[in-house]
């Protein structure tokens, strides 16, 4: 995505970047992103409704009913596979508008013993997608908490993620001629923030040995995922834990940058609406299958999201929705294949099952 000078907006926090830029040199990448996503007064997520038609982009269980209903019923074959625990918490990471979780407690009310078992933890940082939640959920018979970060429920816990690990912890390195650095936002003399190599070195043997022959200007993306591990890892500690998560990504790390913007369901360069678009990357799932192996549980997985849905049986699920929808099958359809189209959402998204090394491999991988 080029930088045009001419589309870039002055935002609230682009005037706050430049300053701070102006007193320390530079921004890191990481704080920058951090910043733009969750700035209290001017973030993305802090202040804006950005999921949906509406909003800024659209996720699969705002496609498809049946995607949300599929992950209920995968929750229900795994607490099946648990040996049926009372009490069960499934904690959702990142719940949107409350859509996944709303079609997840349908579908899993067939299995009323699970119901009755289950307590929900929502960890959502947005003020707005709380409440939006909150309305979606009213009147579920099961009950909901939310918190800010990971809780730790002292129960057997389902944890269960869609587009959560693509805005977690960002962050860049860029490979210069005396190593690698991380990256930074600064300014140019015209006044427009730019992308260049920070002052700060990173440790780089690790780089070095992955991608011997990175030329300069080579950019590293990576995030938080051995805190992601590390606190998936705690739930595990004293009880069974499964984990479901689904995102944008690759299945084996790479060079090359994937940080994008998206405002109004348009692609624009990250550093052109500071604050007014959402920032993502793809997930490296190498990374979190590594980082998730080096706490001691286990993986299943990746796989693409289409041979994930395909194996859950998204297929007979849509069979029986269209016959009972007669005057909805175009649209059911219609959902289905954007989940599972083979050059979009159906490659292009993938999903990793982590889990207790003593409970067996998990269903859809
Ligand atoms: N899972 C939903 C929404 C995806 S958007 C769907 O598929 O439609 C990302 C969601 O994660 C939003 O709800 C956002 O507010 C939340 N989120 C992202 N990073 C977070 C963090 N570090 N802490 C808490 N919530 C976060």
């Amino acid at each position: 995505m080029t930088y045009d000078p001419g589309l870039r907006r002055d935002t609230q926090l682009a005037r706050i970047f430049k300053d701070r830029i102006a007193a320390d040199g530079e921004c890191a990448v990481g704080d920058f992103i951090g910043e733009c996503l969750w700035n209290e007064h001017h973030g993305y997520y802090a202040t804006k409704e950005v999921i949906g038609a509406s909003g800024d982009f659209v996720t699969a269980p705002e496609i498809s009913q049946t995607f949300g209903e599929l992950i209920g019923l995968w929750c229900a074959v795994v607490w099946q596979q648990m040996g049926s625990p009372n009490p069960v918490t499934i904690v959702e990471l990142g719940p949107g508008r409350g859509t996944l979780m709303s079609d997840a407690l349908r579908a899993m009310a067939r299995v009323p013993q699970l119901l009755a078992a289950l307590r929900i933890d929502l960890v959502e940082a947005s003020p707005t997608l709380r409440q939006r939640q909150r309305q979606k959920l009213t009147g579920s018979t099961v009950p909901i908490h939310w918190h800010d970060a990971m809780p730790a429920p002292a129960t057997p816990v389902i944890v269960i993620a869609n587009e959560f690990l693509d805005v977690y912890g960002l962050d860049q390195s860029v490979k210069t001629d005396d190593g690698w650095r991380f990256r930074a936002v600064v300014c140019d003399p015209d006044g427009s923030l730019q992308f260049a190599p920070s002052k700060r070195l990173r440790a780089h043997a690790e780089l070095d040995a992955r991608f011997p022959s990175a030329p300069a200007g080579a950019i590293f993306e990576f995030a938080r995922l051995d805190e992601f591990a590390a606190s998936l890892s705690m739930l595990a500690a004293e009880h069974p834990m499964a984990g479901l998560m689904i995102d944008y990504g690759h299945a084996t790390s790479s060079l090359g940058e994937t940080l994008q913007a998206v405002r109004a369901q348009q692609y624009e360069h990250p550093l052109t609406s500071p604050g007014e678009a959402d920032l993502t990357m793809h997930v490296d799932f190498e990374d979190l299958a590594r980082a998730v192996g080096q706490t001691g549980l286990a993986v299943d997985g990746p796989t693409t999201q289409s041979e994930c849905l395909g194996r859950l049986g998204i297929m007979e699920r849509a069979s029986i929705l269209m016959a009972s929808n007669p005057a909805r099958a175009l649209e059911i359809e219609h959902g289905i294949a954007r989940l599972m189209a083979p050059n979009g959402m159906g490659t292009r998204f993938k999903a990793i099952g982590i889990r207790s090394p003593n409970l067996p491999p998990l269903p859809g991988f």
